[in-house]
Formats: structure tokens, C-alpha cells, sequence
């Protein structure tokens, strides 16, 4: 041990705490914009790949958004950031070079926005507050870092790493997978770790969201008169509702943490043709891959059985993307579960957990770089997903817990970068969680040209 070192770190730990107190005086400075910017979202709701008024609003934001020192440190915002709704905001801190004048690598901390809406029901997700959490950490820990330089020599340690502090619009979370597209176009390339948080219930640093596939499948029989000779057609609406048994039939044997839901799109087109064309919608879920692979390759057998049985022709069309399960994270999950009691927040027990969640494309980007997902609690005992959800997401309570939220992840991206280790635990803790669901992927036949390979699923789908 040298000699300064037990000085240092209690010095490091009261620092730290100053800072993570200015991150949230930060937040709650820009409290009013940051509601208008949820409002704003929350009012004009967009589906997928169609946030063009959230992209405005957003990039408006960090566009006007001054750095109290100098207008130069004010946001870089890159508008239409490899998809036309995306958008990206970065700032800099140069950090605080060693004795010797030596400078750390620097830590590269994204924050991620949503701000899709669903048909219908508007922002029954909140996904208005998700962009409002991720804006809010970002100026939080903008407004943290800058406090280090305005004070010249008192930072957190005698050595500070440079910061990027990046944030990312991703778009199209309930209908085909923003950040999917955005991890094969390299947006997650150049950061180290990534935050974000979803509305919910309860507050939760972790819940097991899970794998899904959506396919299609389409059946081609043939018409005829359905009285006069109905032997000389190919029923494709028989072959629909077989599939459809089949696979009420396959629940039986299937893991109680699986699911298959879907629809029926198209059943004929009048009583006295037989039906030539029928069309099925399903999503299949599942907690790994290597499971959905699994379910995948039962439900697919389903489909064409049903094709054998009435003689009809199939196609099975899967989805745009795979939506993977999402990969926990426990060193930045206990520094955010730190944070957030000390913000008041009361955490759900494990064995309170209702065992199964959705499917969120963050699920993707965990495979591909550390980070957390947290759900918080919007003072609401509403569903997502529902209408009462919606009115809760605008509201003015949620406001406070939506701040509370924000503050929470900004102080552990303090941590992150200013703790010693706790980015490499987190890089590590990442490693070994995608290497077991590698290895429990690589150890299933099934999981073998499924097209659900994780090295090829990361990089492009
Ligand atoms: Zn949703
Ligand atoms: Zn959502």
C-alpha cells in the first residue's frame, strides 16, 4: 500500500458523493424542461420508426442546451443518426491527468432514449419518461463533471479519466428493434457502458426479459365453389386453424417460462370460397436462445404439419429481428440499487418477481456491451400497455419519480467512473454471462443453424 492511499480513498468516497449531490441538484435544475420534453413527446404519440416530432423535440433539447461555463462544451447533436428517427448527443470532459501528466483511457457512458408510442393507446409504455430518465441522467452527469473543472484542483481523485457522456435516441422498441438496427450499423461501437430505464410498477434493477421470434405464416390453397365443389379446393383457412391446435395442443408440453400468442390476419375472403390464402402472425418466447431455438423449431413443425395435413402450400416469414433476453449486469445493478435507497426508492425482492417479462431490443445491446435496464415505479399501480397506463405517463406525479430515476442513474454512472474496478467487475461480469449463454447455446443441436448463433446474431441479423 503507498503511503497516501488511506487518506485517498475515504477523500475519494466524500467526493464522490458531492458529486453524485451535484448531479441530482443538476436534474432538478432542469426539472421544468425535462417535464416539457416528456410532455411533449407524451402528447403527440408516434409509432415506430415514425418519431419524427420526439426526434425534433429531442435534438431541439440538446441542441439549446448551454453549458453554464461555455457555449463550446454545449452538446454535439447529430440529427438523424444512422436512422432517420435516431439521434446522437455527445459531450466531453478532459479528466484530470496523473502527477506525471499521464491521462487515463477515457470512459465512454451512454444513456439510451426511447420515445415510440403503441396503436391506439398512445405512450401506454411511457416511453415519454424513458426519454426524459435519459436526458436527465446525461445533464446530470454533464453538470457533475463540469462542477470538477470549476473547482480546478478538487476532483474526485488525484487522477480523473476523460469522460464521453453520449446519448443515444433509439427508435421503434415495440416494432422492430431500433437498437438492433443501430448495433449493426456500429452505434454502439464506441462506448464502454450503457444506461437506460423503464417505466413499470415497481423498482427493479433487473427483470428477466426475454427472448422472442415473430414469424409469419402464410398458407396457398385453392379456390372453389364452397357448395357446388368444394373437392375441387385447397382449404388454406383449415390449414390456419390446424396450426393454430397444434400449437394450443404443444402448450401442454412447453416450460411453463415459454409463450406462443399470435393471431389469425387473414381467414378467406368469403363464405362460398374456399379460403386460398390464410395468414398467421405469432411471437414466441422464451428466457434463453438456446430455448427459442428450441420453441422455434416445435412451432415451425406445427405450421407445416398443418400445410402436409390439408395439402396446402407454406411460407414462414420470421420477423425483421430477434429480440434477445436481456443479460443482468450485478456490479452495476448493486451500485444502482445503492443509489436508488439512498434516493428513497424500495426495491421488489427476487421472490417477489412475477417470473416473466416482455421483450425489449435493449435485450440486443446487452449482448453487445455492459449495461443496465432498471424498472422504476411512476406512482402508478396502472399496467403498461394499457389506457390507464398512458394518462399515468403523462401525469404530473410521475414527474418525481421519473427525476428520482434520473438522478439514480447518473450517480452510478458516477461510480462507474470514478470507482476504482467497478468498470472492470461490470466489463467482467459482462464477459461471463455472455460466455455461459455462448457455451448453452453452442451445447444445443438445436441451437445449431437456427440462425439464432449469437456471433453472428450481434454483429447482424
Ligand atoms: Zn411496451
Ligand atoms: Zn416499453
Amino acid at each position: 500500500m503507498r503511503p497516501n492511499e488511506a487518506v485517498e480513498v475515504p477523500a475519494l468516497a466524500a467526493r464522490l458523493e458531492e458529486l453524485k449531490r451535484r448531479a441530482a441538484e443538476c436534474i432538478e435544475a432542469s426539472s421544468e424542461r425535462l417535464a416539457e420534453l416528456s410532455r411533449e413527446i407524451w402528447s403527440r404519440p408516434e409509432l415506430a420508426y415514425e418519431e419524427r416530432h420526439a426526434h425534433a423535440a429531442m435534438t431541439r433539447f440538446f441542441a439549446g442546451c448551454p453549458s453554464p461555463t461555455s457555449p463550446a462544451a454545449a452538446w454535439s447533436v447529430q440529427r438523424n443518426y444512422k436512422l432517420e428517427t435516431a439521434f446522437r448527443a455527445d459531450w466531453q470532459w478532459d479528466g484530470i491527468p496523473g502527477e506525471a501528466g499521464q491521462v487515463l483511457p477515457p470512459i465512454r457512458v451512454g444513456f439510451l432514449c426511447e420515445y415510440d408510442a403503441l396503436p391506439g393507446i398512445g405512450h401506454a409504455c411511457g416511453h415519454n419518461l424513458i426519454a426524459e430518465v435519459g436526458a436527465g441522467a446525461a445533464l446530470g452527469l454533464k453538470g457533475a463533471l463540469e462542477n470538477i473543472r470549476q473547482s480546478s484542483a478538487a476532483g474526485p481523485a488525484r487522477q480523473a479519466p476523460a469522460v464521453q457522456v453520449t446519448v443515444l435516441g433509439t427508435p421503434a422498441e415495440e416494432d422492430g428493434g431500433g437498437k438492433i438496427e443501430l448495433i449493426k450499423a456500429g452505434a454502439f461501437d464506441d462506448l464502454d457502458v450503457v444506461f437506460m430505464a423503464h417505466p413499470s410498477q415497481e423498482d427493479a434493477a433487473y427483470l428477466p426479459d426475454v427472448a422472442e421470434h415473430d414469424v409469419t405464416v402464410k398458407y396457398f390453397g385453392k379456390a372453389a365453389h364452397a357448395a357446388a365443389y368444394p373437392w375441387e379446393g385447397v382449404n388454406a383457412l383449415d390449414a390456419a386453424v390446424l396450426a393454430y391446435n397444434n400449437l394450443s395442443l404443444l402448450r401442454q408440453q412447453m416450460k411453463p417460462t415459454w409463450r406462443v400468442h399470435g393471431i389469425i390476419k387473414n381467414g378467406g375472403v368469403k363464405p362460398n370460397i374456399i379460403p386460398f390464402y390464410a395468414e398467421l402472425e405469432f411471437y414466441l418466447r422464451t428466457p434463453s436462445l438456446r430455448e427459442l431455438s428450441i420453441l422455434t423449431e416445435k412451432a415451425e413443425n406445427c405450421f407445416k404439419a398443418a400445410a402436409l395435413a390439408t395439402g396446402c402450400e407454406v411460407e414462414l416469414k420470421s420477423g425483421p429481428n430477434e429480440y434477445f433476453n436481456v443479460l443482468p449486469n450485478k456490479s452495476l445493478e448493486k451500485a444502482y440499487i445503492e443509489n436508488g435507497k439512498k434516493l428513497g426508492m424500495d426495491f421488489i425482492q427476487d421472490d417477489n418477481l412475477n417470473g416473466l417479462s416482455g421483450s425489449t431490443d435493449f435485450g440486443n445491446v446487452s449482448f453487445v456491451i455492459p449495461g443496465i435496464h432498471p424498472y422504476f415505479y411512476i406512482g402508478s399501480d396502472a399496467l403498461n400497455h394499457t389506457e390507464e397506463y398512458t394518462t399515468a405517463a403523462g401525469s404530473e406525479d410521475a414527474q418525481f419519480y421519473a427525476l428520482r430515476t434520473a438522478k439514480a442513474l447518473a450517480m452510478t454512472a458516477l461510480d462507474v467512473i470514478f470507482k476504482p474496478d467497478l468498470m472492470e467487475k461490470a466489463k467482467e461480469d459482462f464477459r461471463i454471462v455472455r460466455l455461459k449463454e455462448e457455451v448453452d447455446l453452442n451445447r444445443s443441436e438445436h441451437g445449431k443453424g437456427s440462425g439464432l448463433g449469437i456471433g453472428a446474431a450481434c454483429a447482424s441479423r
